[in-house]
């Protein structure tokens, strides 16, 4: 486990290291416009989701700005005889977008499709140790592709939504990834502003993972999600739904990731009522 642990944070080092130097392109800047938001679908988000009630106004604004966009931009379509309503869209589009707010840029132009399913599913990992290489089936909830596709199970869109303080949301989960991999490089850095930042950014992530996955070894009870430390992606992901459900908590055991996170997402949910 330790081997792993090291090799991880060379890896990580390493990538995000290049990843500063290599100058990828930027994640589209965008104008939000300024049209009305239908009522039917305001309703929607009043009554399925709880933490855009909590939001501020102007971030409300901006959210449903964004929703949308989102909907005119990014074709969303359903699996296995899922029919998409109004609900399923509105509630998608918008907890996606929370992760845009303030922050003057859209999902990479890569991001075309999501497509919905009913509930969750399985899916075929590929597995490969020394040269040798497995599959297996896996249950999933929802999956990130690099090349611009998410894949969601309506169910836990919907429940993700109802339950804001559990520290678990799907589609948050889904969209960090997709925010992660804009650059093509699921390593759980997203595009920043500096190089400070970056620096900033692999110091606190590379000592926290690691904390956690002793602290997983250890059967230990953690603020962030086991599946945290899984890899640096996921950490990423992971992180970034305890950082919007779980703000408290997560301020207090790991105050400097808090800051992090607040500076790259740049919001407060400690401050949402
Ligand atoms: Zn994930």
């Amino acid at each position: 486990m330790l081997e792993t642990t090291i090799i991880i944070l060379i890896l990580l080092t390493a990538i995000l290291s290049s990843k500063f130097l290599a100058k990828k392109p930027l994640q589209p800047q965008i104008d939000i416009p300024r049209k009305p938001f239908p009522t039917e679908w305001k309703s929607i988000l009043e009554k399925q989701w709880p933490l855009y009630l909590r939001l501020p106004k102007e971030l409300q604004d901006q959210l449903e700005q964004l929703t949308l966009l989102f909907i005119e931009r990014i074709d969303i379509r359903g699996a296995e005889g899922l029919k998409i309503t109004d609900e399923i869209r509105v509630l998608t589009a918008s907890q996606a977008c929370l992760l845009l707010v303030n922050q003057n840029t859209f999902f990479p132009d890569k991001l075309r499709s999501v497509i919905i399913r009913p509930k969750g599913y399985t899916a075929t990992k590929q597995e490969a140790y020394g040269g040798i290489h497995t599959e297996k089936n896996i249950q999933v909830l929802g999956q990130s592709w690099e090349s611009g596709l998410v894949v969601l199970s309506w169910d836990n869109t919907k429940s993700g939504a109802q339950n804001t303080k559990d520290g678990r949301n799907l589609v948050l989960h889904e969209f960090a990834h997709q925010l992660d991999q804009a650059d093509g490089l699921a390593d759980g850095a997203p595009i920043l502003g500096s190089k400070e930042q970056y620096k900033q950014w692999r110091k606190v992530c590379t000592r926290v993972f690691a904390d956690l996955q002793q602290k997983v070894e250890s059967g230990d009870k953690t603020v962030i999600d086991y599946y945290g430390a899984t890899n640096p992606a996921e950490f990423f992901s992971v992180t970034t739904e305890t950082f919007f459900e779980k703000p408290y908590y997560l301020k207090k055991k790991r105050p400097e990731l808090y800051e992090l996170f607040a500076e790259y997402y740049k919001v407060d949910p400690l401050t949402w009522n």
